[in-house]
């Protein structure tokens, strides 16, 4: 019992991490020197110096979980989803990392001074990591060592955070699978 509940606050806090910015679910308060950046980027506070100061208060409504149900409809059905854009270059993202199989590019609405989405070029059935078979084991294997190189990239791989959220109840928004790459800042746990 104390497990599950500790596994639900988890839970609650690790959806804290999200990008609520379409909900206006987080409220996110940022000091940082613009500066050094591994990454070619136009957001300043995105940094290796881990000496900086980043303040970050979160708070959470129900209206990011009514978001994330409403996202969960479509999510089977084969609808292309923003992230199909991105990787198309129909939209702008900030790209950190490409191969042929792996995309990583920065959020937009950063939870961290570092944070990367990596995500399969080709979602093959990959909505959310609940939808993984066999056959996925390879890619799920090079996205997580994506993950890393963003991670060394990134100049946080000496702590850095490897976020899934998968399905409504993790208030997943979208549905083609995603690393979040988190770090620069001191991560505490249980999540949040
Ligand atoms: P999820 O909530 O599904 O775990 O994560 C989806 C992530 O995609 C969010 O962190 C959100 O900020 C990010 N995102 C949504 N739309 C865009 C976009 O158009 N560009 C970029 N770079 N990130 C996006």
């Amino acid at each position: 019992m104390i497990s599950a509940q500790k596994s639900m606050a988890a839970f609650t806090s690790f959806s804290v991490l999200r990008d609520y910015a379409r909900a206006g679910r987080i409220v996110a308060r940022v000091r940082a020197s613009p500066g050094i950046s591994s990454y070619p980027s136009s957001i300043n506070f995105l940094t290796a110096n881990h000496s900086r100061r980043y303040l970050c208060r979160a708070s959470a409504t129900h209206d990011e979980e009514a978001a994330a149900k409403a996202a969960a409809i479509n999510a089977d059905s084969g609808v292309p989803t923003i992230f199909d854009k991105i990787i198309a270059k129909e939209i702008p993202s900030t790209i950190v990392y490409e191969d042929d199989k792996v995309l990583a590019f920065k959020d937009i609405n950063p939870q961290a001074p570092v944070h990367v989405l990596v995500i399969p070029k080709f979602r093959d059935g990959l909505t959310q990591l609940g939808k993984a078979e066999p056959r996925h084991g390879e890619i799920l294997g090079q996205l997580l060592y994506a993950a890393k190189i963003v991670a060394e990239k990134g100049g946080i791989v000496d702590g850095f955070r490897v976020v899934i959220n998968n399905g409504p109840s993790a208030c997943q928004s979208v549905y083609h699978l995603h690393l979040h790459v988190l770090g620069g800042r001191q991560m505490n746990w249980p999540p949040g």
